[in-house]
């Protein structure tokens, strides 16, 4: 997949994401299971290693958040992770493993609504030796269209090109975002709930 088509999609999905926001502004701000931090998109939190701002982060509970991301394989795909750094899935308790499932549905839900599909992928790398780059632990929600890959399952391919630092893999040609167009993602996304 090209690295400016993507960029063009992403593009017309966030303008979309955009005028959805304006018809849901008013819901966002008065919904009661996001904390106050992620409606106000103040403090950041930690990936991994990484210090995520605020901005990137369109959803919050109490031990789970949803970022978007620096390099989507997709438009649409996001990451979401327990709120507790950890690299391996099966370090988490039931409560966190029970908090990250019902938020990755919360948010599949509401991305298949928003790119008109029924389907998507999710993917959990869970160590180094299955493509893990960040050690904490992170589902990939990668909404699907019908030709988005040549194979289906190409997908897998382009979710192994990443550096945590989001230099180049190998043969991995595309930029990672800018500050400015995380937020605005973001931005949209957060009012959708
Ligand atoms: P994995 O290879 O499964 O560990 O996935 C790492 C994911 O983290 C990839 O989707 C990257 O694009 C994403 N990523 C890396 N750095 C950042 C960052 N600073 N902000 C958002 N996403 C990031």
């Amino acid at each position: 997949m090209l690295a400016r088509s993507l960029a063009a999609r992403n593009a017309v999905v966030v303008a979309r994401l955009h005028r959805a926001s304006a018809r849901r502004i008013v819901a966002a701000t008065t919904r009661s299971d996001m904390s106050s931090d992620a409606r106000a998109h103040g403090d950041g939190v930690s990936f991994g290693p990484i210090a995520i701002p605020g901005a990137q982060v369109f959803y919050e509970t109490s031990q789970t958040f949803a970022l978007v991301n620096l390099k989507p394989v997709v438009p649409g795909h996001v990451l979401v992770c327990p709120r507790r750094s950890t690299p391996k899935f099966t370090d988490l308790s039931d409560e966190e493993i029970s908090d990250l499932w019902r938020t990755v549905a919360v948010i599949q839900r509401a991305l298949e609504r928003e790119h008109d599909t029924s389907s998507s992928t999710l993917a959990i790398q869970d160590g180094p030796l299955a493509g893990q780059t960040v050690p904490h632990v992170h589902v990939h929600v990668l909404p699907r269209r019908v030709g988005d890959f040549a194979r289906n399952d190409d997908v897998y391919d382009d979710l192994e090109r990443w550096n945590a630092d989001g230099s180049k893999a190998l043969d991995d040609d595309r930029p990672p975002r800018s500050a400015e167009e995380m937020r605005a993602e973001a931005d949209a996304l957060r009012a959708l709930f």
